[in-house]
């Protein structure tokens, strides 16, 4: 096991070294041994009783060195200065087989100097519900921070009721923020921002070292990797629900599974999060909201960017400016693959009627895209979304268009080969909020894991139409409640 702790050797302000907090009765609830097998880690703490002394904080591993992370956050648009790690300590960072550097957290274990009013723990049921969604994005592909462990505390927390909790170890290429640069930036210590900026340039954007304005281009390296991250989201379905800018990374991950869910029906308006009464961020919304965040990066940024402010802001405006065209690219892309068209401004337009035709008939936008890929083998008979929709007669004239496309588009290919190559892009099944929450009622209130463990594994091929993922491909029942999801704090 290769062990670093390079984020310590930052100034003394990023960080507070902090003690996990012991538990009264841990007790394993989900071990990941294939993310394990990846990080090469001791087999010592692979779901041993050693392990579950480490991943609960009730030991504290030698090769260890626990800190909590200073960062401020626009919080639904408003700047907390000081935010920081109040339930997470970063315990380590191990090299992995692919020789990549990765953080090993601990989320849940205790208060730390930055908890605020907070307990510093985390209830078990968005343990479960950040497990499983992560994994899921993983093996969407969707760049993911992703979930070793889960443990049980064996102790209440108390939030609206008193809950059981939990302690998820979560591994991430990083948990840099674009909130740890806005907090540096408040300090007004520009050699500390400096060598934030380095240490990320170093540490995920290497190969802008030696460029002529390595931080003008880690901007927009920055910009690049979340305009590609978000057109992934926006391509499954996914609402992420608290974009804050303290839970956008730097490196291009998806972090802090709070509130996150997926769009069953199509509704660009779709929110989820109860505290999001305004619809900030909404479906719709995130892309625009991902610019106005990396804004506050550029912000953070401006005293590297230029000698003097009005230069700074010049350069960084530019190159925020530019992020509209770098989504609207990734986004074309993502959903042009997914009807197996090739990307271009004709074909975005017919996606886009697609997506209009689903909006208006409320289709479910995962099984509709699947069933597309479907419906090519049927030759030339829609089925599938057709029999959803009340006047068919523009949805079949669409159907015949995409069809010719699709064949002008790949004249080489058969439609089977189409279908193929569409299944790989539409998933037979996401993470569905009704059957998350099945799974964290049986896990919470009645101690019953398996339907959690049947998941954990279905979710590993999210595009195979394997029986077993079948009972979890399924829509919720129609005219049930909107779904609803809490932060979980
Ligand atoms: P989030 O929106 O979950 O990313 O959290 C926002 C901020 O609140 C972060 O600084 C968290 O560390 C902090 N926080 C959330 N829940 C708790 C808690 N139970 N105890 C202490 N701090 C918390
Ligand atoms: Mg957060």
């Amino acid at each position: 096991m290769q062990i670093e702790h390079s984020y310590s050797t930052l100034p003394a302000e990023f960080y507070s070294l902090c003690a996990a907090t012991p538990v009264a009765a841990p007790r394993w609830l989900a071990f990941n041994h294939e993310l394990a097998a990846e990080l090469g880690l001791d087999a010592a703490l692979c779901e041993t009783d050693q392990g579950l002394a480490i991943f609960s904080g009730n030991q504290q591993a030698p090769w260890s060195k626990p800190l909590a992370q200073a960062y401020s956050g626009h919080q639904f648009g408003q700047l907390s200065p000081r935010l920081g790690d109040g339930r997470a300590l970063l315990l380590a960072e191990i090299i992995d087989q692919q020789n990549q550097k990765r953080d090993i957290q601990l989320k849940g274990a205790g208060p730390t100097p930055y908890s605020r009013r907070g307990d510093g723990r985390s209830a078990l049921g968005p343990v479960v519900r950040e497990y499983l969604v992560s994994e899921a994005m993983h093996a969407l592909g969707v760049p993911s921070s992703r979930a070793l462990a889960a443990v049980y505390t064996g102790e209440p927390v108390y939030r609206d009721q008193r809950l059981p909790g939990g302690i998820l170890t979560r591994v991430a290429a990083s948990h840099i923020r674009i909130g740890t640069f806005q907090y540096v930036a408040m300090l007004q210590d520009v050699p500390a921002l400096k060598q934030l900026a380095d240490y990320v340039i170093h540490r995920h954007y290497p190969q802008l070292q030696h460029q002529a304005e390595p931080y003008l281009a880690l901007l927009r390296a920055v910009c690049q990797a979340q305009a590609k991250l978000v057109a992934h989201w926006m391509s499954l379905g996914f609402v992420h629900g608290v974009m804050n800018t303290d839970n956008m990374t730097i490196s291009g991950e998806t972090i802090d599974y709070g509130p996150c869910a997926f769009i069953d029906s199509y509704d660009p308006h779709t929110v989820f999060s109860s505290i999001d009464h305004q619809g900030r961020y909404a479906y719709k919304n995130q892309p625009a909201i991902t610019q106005w965040n990396l804004a506050r990066l550029a912000e953070a940024l401006l005293p590297l960017l230029a000698p003097d402010e009005p230069s700074a802001i010049a350069v960084a405006t530019e190159v925020l400016n530019e992020f509209p065209a770098l989504y609207q690219q990734q986004w074309q892309q993502r959903f042009c693959a997914k009807l197996a068209l090739t990307p271009n401004a004709a074909n975005v337009v017919l996606v886009q009627e697609l997506l209009d035709f689903m909006a208006q008939e409320q289709l479910d936008f995962t099984l509709t895209f699947r069933q597309l890929s479907d419906s090519l083998i049927g030759a030339l008979s829609p089925e599938g979304p057709a029999a959803a929709i009340s006047n068919t007669a523009p949805y079949l004239q669409w159907h015949q268009r995409w069809l010719q496309q699709l064949q002008q588009d790949n004249p080489n290919r058969d439609l089977s080969a189409l279908q193929a190559q569409m299944h790989s892009q539409n998933p037979f099944f996401i993470p569905r909020n009704h059957q998350i929450e099945q799974i964290i009622t049986q896990v919470v209130q009645q101690d019953d894991l398996s339907l959690f463990q049947q998941f954990a594994k279905a979710l590993k091929s999210p595009f195979s139409a394997t029986a077993s993922n079948a009972i979890f491909a399924k829509a919720p029942p129609a005219g049930g409640p909107h779904y609803r999801t809490f932060c979980g704090t």
